[in-house]
């Protein structure tokens, strides 16, 4: 590539202040160093995680960033040391990432990398603590190692999953995050036992995917609970088998879902980042062998509050990361499953916007509307 070793001048959407939308700016992308990929990104999409640090609400500000970390694309240049990938490679980037060489990446269980779990604190690269992105020499900070609201951006080769080329980048970009998390967080974590009753809290696009993941794991009856009654008609593409709003009911909904199961659900998953929905969603599976699984990001001063008898009583609470999926060793074969057509994406897909409209998918977003939109890099 004609560009190796050189500085990119691209455009990005920097988030210079909380909140204020984003602009695009000609940033100065640096090479890749030792063991980092430089890629160009042709798709990307918003996932509620981006929205929230660009709130800054409840979470650190860290500031001007470029945000993004759902996306596809193709590899333009590789640093020292990466053998894995090569340009033209096509690519997802993963805002939890994988060194195959660390305790957790050895272990079958885990899939907290030491190294490069998520970090959503750190602006700058691992190698050397600083950016690869500049404006006239300023830094612009990085956003979970991905920054993928630029044409080009620089990751870390172990925040990176090489995948069939064959697969289209506009669509299966969407399981670089929000899908395979919820996918994951049923089949991998949650795994409702065939016949099993399952309650999936926030029907969002990795609420969507959980039910989805609970129907193939052979969940009979899928209960959506959501505050958002738009939600309801979608969600019975992905498997929804019923519906509960907490704001219809008068008493808790841990209650309502009771009332329903004869006790409590099989199995519940979290997918709101509320820390009210987390207890609810802890509190309504049934004692003796009920799993609750946390997906959702909560306010970094939520505090989980229950009574221990709920787990005297057999219950069990879990929580995921990326669906427990290791991004670059099972990421390719979630790819496979849409490409052998046994995994649906394109009802996830409802929105698609040209990179200088991407304010609008942050509309879109704070209004509830669709699920996902696709951010076109090229047009
Ligand atoms: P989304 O905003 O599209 O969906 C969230 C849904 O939850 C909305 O429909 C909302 O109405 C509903 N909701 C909010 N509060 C609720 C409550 N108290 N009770 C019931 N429903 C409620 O978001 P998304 O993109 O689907 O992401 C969902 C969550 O998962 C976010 O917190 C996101 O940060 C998190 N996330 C976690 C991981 C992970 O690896 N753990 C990965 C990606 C996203
Ligand atoms: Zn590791």
């Amino acid at each position: 590539m004609a560009t190796a070793g050189k500085v990119i001048k691209c455009k990005a959407a920097v988030a210079w202040e909380a909140g204020k939308p984003l602009s695009i700016e000609e940033v100065e992308v640096a090479p890749p160093q030792a063991m980092e990929v430089r890629v160009k990104i042709l798709f990307t999409s918003l996932c509620h995680t981006d929205v929230y640090f660009w709130e800054a609400k409840g979470q650190t500000p860290v500031f001007p960033r470029i945000f993004g970390h759902e996306a596809g694309g193709i590899v333009e240049s590789v640093g020292e040391g990466v053998t894995d990938v090569a340009p033209g490679d096509h690519v997802l980037p993963v805002f939890t990432g994988e060194c195959k060489e660390c305790a957790h990446c050895k272990s079958a269980e885990s899939n907290m990398c030491d190294l490069l779990r998520i970090n959503t604190d750190r602006g700058v690269m691992i190698g050397d603590g600083k950016s690869r992105f500049s404006i006239n020499g300023k830094p612009i900070y990085h956003f979970t190692g991905t920054s993928t609201f630029s044409e080009y951006t620089v990751m870390h080769v172990g925040s990176v999953a090489k995948i069939n080329p064959e697969a289209p980048l506009d669509k299966v970009c969407v399981l670089s995050c929000g899908i395979s998390t919820g996918l994951g967080a049923s089949i991998n974590v949650a795994k409702p036992p065939k016949g099993s009753t399952v309650a999936i809290f926030g029907l969002g696009a990795v609420g969507l995917a959980a039910a989805e993941g609970a129907r193939i794991a052979g969940a009979s009856r899928i209960i959506g609970v959501d505050l958002n009654a738009n939600r309801f008609e979608e969600a019975k593409k992905f498997g929804c088998t019923e519906f509960v709003n907490p704001k219809d009911h008068n008493k808790p909904v841990q209650e309502v879902l009771a009332e329903m199961t004869n006790g409590g659900v099989d199995r519940s998953v979290e997918c709101t980042g509320n820390i009210n929905a987390m207890i609810q969603a802890f509190e309504c599976v049934h004692d003796g062998w009920g799993v609750a699984v946390l997906v959702g990001v909560p306010h970094k001063d939520a505090e989980f509050k229950t009574h221990p008898m709920n787990f005297l009583n057999e219950r069990t609470l879990k929580g995921t990361f990326f669906g427990n999926y290791k991004p670059r060793t099972d990421l390719p074969n979630v790819v496979e499953l849409y490409m052998k057509k046994e995994l649906e994406v394109e009802k996830f897909i409802t929105h698609s916007v040209p990179f200088s409209e991407i304010n609008k998918a942050f509309d879109l977003m704070a209004k509830g509307e669709g699920i996902r939109c696709i951010i076109r890099m090229e047009n």
